[in-house]
Protein backbone atom coordinates (compact mmCIF):
# COMPACT_ATOMS: atom_id res chain seq x y z
CA UNK A 1 0.00 0.00 0.00
CA UNK A 2 2.53 2.00 1.18
CA UNK A 3 4.52 1.41 -2.26
CA UNK A 4 1.26 2.39 -4.22
CA UNK A 5 0.92 5.84 -2.97
CA UNK A 6 4.20 6.64 -3.30
CA UNK A 7 4.24 5.71 -6.60
CA UNK A 8 1.06 7.69 -6.97
CA UNK A 9 2.62 11.02 -5.44
CA UNK A 10 5.50 10.62 -7.73
CA UNK A 11 3.23 10.55 -10.72
CA UNK A 12 1.65 13.70 -9.24
CA UNK A 13 4.74 15.47 -8.44
CA UNK A 14 5.89 14.89 -12.36
CA UNK A 15 2.65 16.02 -14.19
CA UNK A 16 2.62 19.46 -11.82
CA UNK A 17 5.80 20.16 -13.01
CA UNK A 18 4.70 19.55 -16.36
CA UNK A 19 2.00 21.59 -16.03
CA UNK A 20 4.03 24.14 -14.08
CA UNK A 21 6.19 24.82 -17.15
CA UNK A 22 3.47 24.34 -19.84
CA UNK A 23 1.66 27.21 -17.81
CA UNK A 24 5.07 29.29 -17.94
CA UNK A 25 4.92 28.80 -21.44
CA UNK A 26 1.11 29.77 -22.25
CA UNK A 27 0.96 32.86 -19.83
CA UNK A 28 4.31 33.94 -21.72
CA UNK A 29 1.81 36.30 -24.38
CA UNK A 30 0.08 37.58 -21.57
CA UNK A 31 0.80 41.12 -19.79
CA UNK A 32 3.63 40.96 -17.81
CA UNK A 33 1.77 42.14 -14.83
CA UNK A 34 -1.28 39.35 -15.37
CA UNK A 35 2.27 37.09 -15.80
CA UNK A 36 3.56 37.55 -12.72
CA UNK A 37 0.19 37.27 -10.35
CA UNK A 38 -0.86 33.86 -12.58
CA UNK A 39 2.19 32.20 -12.11
CA UNK A 40 2.61 33.39 -8.19
CA UNK A 41 -1.30 31.97 -8.12
CA UNK A 42 -0.52 29.09 -9.91
CA UNK A 43 3.08 27.99 -8.30
CA UNK A 44 1.09 28.32 -4.97
CA UNK A 45 -1.52 26.09 -5.69
CA UNK A 46 1.14 23.79 -6.77
CA UNK A 47 3.79 24.00 -4.36
CA UNK A 48 1.83 23.44 -1.25
CA UNK A 49 0.55 20.21 -2.02
CA UNK A 50 3.78 19.04 -2.70
CA UNK A 51 5.46 20.49 0.02
CA UNK A 52 3.25 18.41 2.38
CA UNK A 53 3.55 15.42 0.32
CA UNK A 54 7.56 15.77 0.07
CA UNK A 55 7.50 16.10 3.86
CA UNK A 56 5.23 13.41 4.74
CA UNK A 57 7.41 11.08 2.01
CA UNK A 58 10.19 12.25 4.02
CA UNK A 59 9.27 11.52 7.82
CA UNK A 60 7.96 8.00 6.04
CA UNK A 61 11.25 7.21 4.76
CA UNK A 62 13.36 8.24 7.61
CA UNK A 63 11.16 7.08 10.97
CA UNK A 64 8.63 5.21 9.11
CA UNK A 65 10.39 1.75 10.88
CA UNK A 66 9.88 3.24 13.83
CA UNK A 67 6.95 5.12 13.58
CA UNK A 68 3.34 3.97 15.37
CA UNK A 69 1.08 2.07 12.82
CA UNK A 70 -1.28 5.18 13.71
CA UNK A 71 0.87 7.80 12.70
CA UNK A 72 1.88 6.20 9.75
CA UNK A 73 -1.40 5.53 8.26
CA UNK A 74 -1.78 9.29 8.81
CA UNK A 75 1.01 10.24 6.99
CA UNK A 76 -0.50 8.13 4.38
CA UNK A 77 -4.15 9.89 4.09
CA UNK A 78 -2.28 13.06 3.81
CA UNK A 79 -0.31 11.86 1.07
CA UNK A 80 -3.10 10.53 -0.36
CA UNK A 81 -5.25 13.82 -0.08
CA UNK A 82 -2.88 15.92 -1.14
CA UNK A 83 -1.93 14.28 -4.07
CA UNK A 84 -6.07 14.15 -4.85
CA UNK A 85 -5.80 17.41 -4.63
CA UNK A 86 -2.86 17.87 -6.96
CA UNK A 87 -4.65 16.00 -9.70
CA UNK A 88 -7.72 17.50 -9.22
CA UNK A 89 -5.71 20.66 -9.63
CA UNK A 90 -3.72 19.47 -12.66
CA UNK A 91 -7.12 18.47 -14.54
CA UNK A 92 -8.51 21.86 -14.00
CA UNK A 93 -5.41 23.59 -15.40
CA UNK A 94 -5.55 20.68 -18.53
CA UNK A 95 -9.21 21.38 -19.22
CA UNK A 96 -8.79 24.90 -19.00
CA UNK A 97 -6.17 25.14 -21.69
CA UNK A 98 -8.09 22.69 -23.67
CA UNK A 99 -10.74 24.97 -23.74
CA UNK A 100 -8.50 28.32 -24.40
CA UNK A 101 -7.26 26.87 -27.10
CA UNK A 102 -10.39 25.83 -28.96
CA UNK A 103 -9.97 22.10 -28.06
CA UNK A 104 -13.10 20.83 -26.50
CA UNK A 105 -15.78 19.47 -29.17
CA UNK A 106 -18.29 18.70 -27.46
CA UNK A 107 -20.52 16.18 -28.51
CA UNK A 108 -24.12 17.00 -29.36
CA UNK A 109 -26.56 13.98 -27.91
CA UNK A 110 -29.44 13.87 -26.24
CA UNK A 111 -29.23 13.77 -22.71
CA UNK A 112 -31.51 12.55 -20.23
CA UNK A 113 -31.50 14.99 -17.17
CA UNK A 114 -33.14 13.02 -14.62
CA UNK A 115 -30.92 10.20 -15.05
CA UNK A 116 -27.73 12.28 -15.43
CA UNK A 117 -28.90 14.04 -12.03
CA UNK A 118 -29.16 11.20 -10.74
CA UNK A 119 -26.17 10.00 -11.06
CA UNK A 120 -24.96 13.23 -9.48
CA UNK A 121 -26.81 12.62 -6.33
CA UNK A 122 -25.07 9.40 -6.12
CA UNK A 123 -21.83 10.38 -6.68
CA UNK A 124 -21.52 13.42 -4.09
CA UNK A 125 -23.63 10.60 -1.53
CA UNK A 126 -20.52 8.88 -2.13
CA UNK A 127 -18.13 11.56 -1.65
CA UNK A 128 -19.84 13.30 1.19
CA UNK A 129 -22.99 11.43 2.93
CA UNK A 130 -23.46 14.74 4.84
CA UNK A 131 -24.84 16.56 1.56
CA UNK A 132 -28.54 17.01 1.25
CA UNK A 133 -29.76 17.58 -2.30
CA UNK A 134 -33.29 18.18 -3.62
CA UNK A 135 -33.97 17.41 -7.18
CA UNK A 136 -37.17 18.02 -9.21
CA UNK A 137 -37.52 17.20 -12.45
CA UNK A 138 -40.41 18.90 -14.73
CA UNK A 139 -42.71 16.02 -15.52
CA UNK A 140 -42.29 15.09 -19.74
CA UNK A 141 -39.13 16.83 -19.44
CA UNK A 142 -37.52 15.91 -22.44
CA UNK A 143 -33.52 15.19 -23.05
CA UNK A 144 -31.56 18.09 -23.19
CA UNK A 145 -28.68 18.35 -26.53
CA UNK A 146 -25.77 18.83 -24.61
CA UNK A 147 -22.30 16.58 -23.77
CA UNK A 148 -23.38 13.86 -21.23
CA UNK A 149 -19.63 14.09 -19.70
CA UNK A 150 -18.87 17.86 -20.14
CA UNK A 151 -22.29 18.41 -18.43
CA UNK A 152 -21.86 16.07 -15.32
CA UNK A 153 -18.73 17.92 -14.71
CA UNK A 154 -20.43 21.40 -14.83
CA UNK A 155 -22.56 20.14 -12.27
CA UNK A 156 -20.13 18.04 -10.34
CA UNK A 157 -18.87 21.80 -10.08
CA UNK A 158 -21.27 23.79 -9.08
CA UNK A 159 -22.53 21.24 -6.33
CA UNK A 160 -18.75 20.95 -5.01
CA UNK A 161 -18.73 24.91 -4.73
CA UNK A 162 -22.00 24.32 -2.06
CA UNK A 163 -20.25 21.77 -0.71
CA UNK A 164 -17.23 23.86 -0.16
CA UNK A 165 -18.98 26.87 0.16
CA UNK A 166 -22.37 26.66 1.97
CA UNK A 167 -21.34 23.52 4.15
CA UNK A 168 -23.74 20.76 4.68
CA UNK A 169 -25.92 21.76 7.08
CA UNK A 170 -28.13 23.37 4.64
CA UNK A 171 -29.60 21.31 1.21
CA UNK A 172 -28.53 22.56 -1.35
CA UNK A 173 -31.85 21.97 -4.86
CA UNK A 174 -31.55 20.86 -8.13
CA UNK A 175 -34.36 21.58 -10.43
CA UNK A 176 -34.25 20.79 -14.03
CA UNK A 177 -37.71 22.43 -16.14
CA UNK A 178 -38.38 23.12 -19.46
CA UNK A 179 -38.85 27.00 -21.35
CA UNK A 180 -39.88 26.35 -24.95
CA UNK A 181 -37.09 25.05 -26.66
CA UNK A 182 -34.99 25.45 -23.84
CA UNK A 183 -33.75 23.37 -21.23
CA UNK A 184 -32.99 25.28 -17.72
CA UNK A 185 -31.02 23.21 -14.78
CA UNK A 186 -30.42 25.61 -12.20
CA UNK A 187 -28.59 24.98 -8.48
CA UNK A 188 -29.50 26.50 -5.58
CA UNK A 189 -28.04 26.78 -1.89
CA UNK A 190 -28.60 28.57 0.99
CA UNK A 191 -25.26 30.08 1.68
CA UNK A 192 -24.17 33.52 2.23
CA UNK A 193 -24.95 34.09 -1.49
CA UNK A 194 -22.12 36.14 -3.57
CA UNK A 195 -21.71 39.93 -3.50
CA UNK A 196 -23.87 41.42 -7.15
CA UNK A 197 -20.35 43.09 -8.21
CA UNK A 198 -18.84 39.40 -8.33
CA UNK A 199 -21.67 37.93 -10.03
CA UNK A 200 -19.89 38.01 -13.64
CA UNK A 201 -16.23 37.84 -12.15
CA UNK A 202 -16.89 34.72 -10.27
CA UNK A 203 -16.45 33.22 -14.16
CA UNK A 204 -13.21 34.62 -14.86
CA UNK A 205 -10.09 32.38 -14.32
CA UNK A 206 -8.40 32.51 -10.91
CA UNK A 207 -10.85 34.51 -9.49
CA UNK A 208 -11.35 33.44 -5.63
CA UNK A 209 -13.23 34.84 -3.03
CA UNK A 210 -10.98 33.99 0.44
CA UNK A 211 -13.18 32.40 2.76
CA UNK A 212 -13.73 33.37 6.43
CA UNK A 213 -10.26 32.19 7.50
CA UNK A 214 -8.45 34.42 5.04
CA UNK A 215 -7.68 31.79 2.71
CA UNK A 216 -8.98 30.95 -0.46
CA UNK A 217 -10.31 27.37 -0.71
CA UNK A 218 -9.95 26.42 -4.11
CA UNK A 219 -8.06 27.64 -7.40
CA UNK A 220 -10.43 29.72 -9.11
CA UNK A 221 -11.15 27.66 -12.17
CA UNK A 222 -14.13 25.22 -11.35
CA UNK A 223 -16.70 27.65 -13.16
CA UNK A 224 -14.43 29.38 -15.89
CA UNK A 225 -14.14 25.51 -16.83
CA UNK A 226 -17.89 25.63 -15.95
CA UNK A 227 -18.78 28.37 -18.07
CA UNK A 228 -16.20 27.68 -21.09
CA UNK A 229 -17.82 23.91 -21.32
CA UNK A 230 -21.65 25.09 -21.82
CA UNK A 231 -20.28 27.92 -24.03
CA UNK A 232 -18.97 25.07 -26.27
CA UNK A 233 -21.90 22.70 -25.89
CA UNK A 234 -24.12 26.29 -27.48
CA UNK A 235 -25.60 26.95 -23.21
CA UNK A 236 -25.46 29.73 -21.38
CA UNK A 237 -24.44 29.26 -17.32
CA UNK A 238 -24.99 32.53 -14.87
CA UNK A 239 -25.23 33.41 -11.60
CA UNK A 240 -27.69 35.12 -9.53
CA UNK A 241 -27.75 36.73 -6.37
CA UNK A 242 -28.84 37.63 -2.77
CA UNK A 243 -30.02 40.81 -4.00
CA UNK A 244 -32.64 38.74 -6.11
CA UNK A 245 -32.92 36.36 -3.78
CA UNK A 246 -33.10 36.33 -0.01
CA UNK A 247 -30.50 34.77 0.55
CA UNK A 248 -27.90 31.96 -1.01
CA UNK A 249 -26.70 31.34 -4.79
CA UNK A 250 -28.40 30.06 -7.26
CA UNK A 251 -26.26 28.86 -10.65
CA UNK A 252 -28.48 28.75 -13.75
CA UNK A 253 -27.61 26.66 -17.32
CA UNK A 254 -29.36 26.95 -20.10
CA UNK A 255 -29.35 24.38 -23.09
CA UNK A 256 -31.43 23.73 -25.95
CA UNK A 257 -33.66 20.60 -26.05
CA UNK A 258 -33.09 17.52 -28.07
CA UNK A 259 -33.93 18.52 -31.91
CA UNK A 260 -36.70 15.58 -32.07
CA UNK A 261 -38.36 16.58 -28.93
CA UNK A 262 -38.69 20.12 -29.45
CA UNK A 263 -41.80 21.41 -30.55
P1 LIG B 1 -12.80 27.82 -6.59
O1 LIG B 1 -13.99 27.23 -5.93
O2 LIG B 1 -11.77 26.80 -6.96
O3 LIG B 1 -12.23 29.00 -5.86
P2 LIG B 1 -14.63 28.59 -8.69
O4 LIG B 1 -14.35 29.13 -10.05
O5 LIG B 1 -15.42 27.34 -8.61
O6 LIG B 1 -13.23 28.42 -8.01
O7 LIG B 1 -15.37 29.71 -7.85
C1 LIG B 1 -14.89 31.05 -7.85
C2 LIG B 1 -15.33 31.79 -6.60
O8 LIG B 1 -16.77 31.95 -6.60
C3 LIG B 1 -15.04 31.04 -5.31
O9 LIG B 1 -13.75 31.32 -4.82
C4 LIG B 1 -16.11 31.54 -4.37
O10 LIG B 1 -15.69 32.75 -3.76
C5 LIG B 1 -17.27 31.91 -5.27
N1 LIG B 1 -18.35 30.86 -5.23
C6 LIG B 1 -18.53 29.83 -6.08
N2 LIG B 1 -19.62 29.10 -5.76
C7 LIG B 1 -20.16 29.68 -4.66
C8 LIG B 1 -21.32 29.40 -3.84
N3 LIG B 1 -22.12 28.35 -4.08
N4 LIG B 1 -21.56 30.24 -2.78
C9 LIG B 1 -20.74 31.29 -2.52
N5 LIG B 1 -19.65 31.61 -3.26
C10 LIG B 1 -19.34 30.82 -4.31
Amino acid sequence: QVTAVLEQAAIAIDRARLVRENAKAAVAQEGEKLQTALLSSLSHDLRTPLASITGAVTTLRELGERMSPETRADLLVSIEEETARLTRFVGNLFDMTRIESGMVKPKSEPVDLEALVAGLVERMGRLDGRLEIETSIAQGMPPALADRDLLEQVLFNLLDNARKYVGTERPVSVYVRRESETAVISVTDQGKGIPHEDLEAIFEKFHRRAKGDGRPAGTGLGLSIARGFVTAMGGTIKAESPAVRKRGSRFVIRLPVAAETAR
